[in-house]
């Protein structure tokens, strides 16, 4: 059934999820939570809608964070077929900060333990679920905003929460496929951890969980690493040969991309490390132009009209 499974993969490359409001989510993921805007582009299947990136100051794969908000879309239910929880790894002795830091915005937060990890599980202004940990492993962020100092920033992903509808099915896929390495059973998720220092635990849900309905506030897909084009190429054969029907490879601009269905209902994609966000903008400028592929450029000032202006700002409870 699946072939000899010589690529293992680093982890989680970025996650995509829908949301309503630009600016909310601008406001949430950059002015509380503080990760920089790396890329502010457009959907390149959609370009009446942008595609909002946040990660770490160089938008390392590992910490990507991706939103394409549609103002007036629908709410969907997080539940089985989806990206349950996104996980952020935030420094060791730092969650008394956070947990302040979300009080001061006024973010319900419910603190919660697994594998004898605490973690603060939150809500976006869509309700997405997002869930914060306290770890020693990933490089200590250098990028400070608003009031999270780079000492206390959130690193990147500590990993994500899988709500699979066929979770023994998902199990196998990570480790027989993705090459992670099951490391235990708890609380009702089962753990599988990659090679990376980021991006790399991953729970699956052991039992049932209710299905959920894609919408704003829900994952659209986890994308993860290949390291190069080279095993790029090499994943889409071997996804396709565990009997698996990847897509052609897209040139997503800053990655590579093939994306297939697993057996859980949960969209994967596979995404290239290179080349990566600086590729058109200088590293200092990240985020700050809208940024248009090649063959949407004569169109730029007709996609301007039609997307809302938005701002990376220091929020008013930051400027006490
Ligand atoms: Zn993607």
């Amino acid at each position: 059934m699946t072939t000899q499974n010589e690529l293992r993969t680093a982890g989680i490359h970025h996650i995509t999820a829908f949301v309503r409001d630009a600016q909310a989510t601008v406001d949430f993921y950059a002015g509380i939570l503080g990760l920089r805007l790396v890329k502010k582009t457009i959907n390149f299947d959609a370009p009446e809608v942008y595609h909002l990136y946040f990660g770490d100051e160089q938008g390392s794969p590992g910490t990507i964070i991706t939103f394409f908000p549609s103002a007036g879309s629908r709410l969907g239910r997080v539940g089985a077929g989806q990206v349950g929880i996104t996980t952020y790894v935030v420094p060791e002795g730092t969650l008394d900060f956070w947990r302040e830091r979300l009080a001061k915005f006024n973010v319900e937060v419910k603190e919660t333990t697994r594998f004898g990890e605490t973690y603060l599980q939150f809500g976006d202004p869509d309700n997405m679920q997002a869930e914060l940990v306290a770890r020693k492993e990933g490089a200590a962020s250098t990028w400070s905003h608003g009031g999270v100092p780079a000492d206390k920033a959130i690193k990147g992903f500590g990993g994500a929460v899988l709500f699979s509808l066929a979770p023994s099915r998902t199990a196998q896929l990570l480790e027989q496929v993705m090459g992670l390495e099951k490391v235990g059973e708890d609380a009702g998720y089962a753990r599988f951890q990659s090679f990376a220092d980021i991006g790399n635990i991953i729970d699956v849900n052991v039992e049932e969980v209710e299905r959920g309905a894609g919408g704003a506030g829900t994952v659209h897909h986890i994308a993860w690493r290949a390291k190069d084009f080279a095993e790029h190429e090499r994943w889409r054969a071997h996804v396709e040969g565990s009997g698996y029907q990847p897509t052609p490879i897209v040139d997503r601009q800053y990655f590579n991309a093939i994306y297939f269905r697993e057996e859980g209902g949960i969209l994967f994609e596979i995404a290239t490390d290179p080349p990566g966000f600086a590729r058109d903008e200088e590293q200092t400028q990240l985020g700050e132009k809208l940024m248009l592929p090649e063959w949407y450029e004569k169109y730029r000032d007709q996609i301007v009209r039609g997307l809302p202006p938005i701002a990376v700002r220091v929020l008013e409870e930051d400027q006490i």
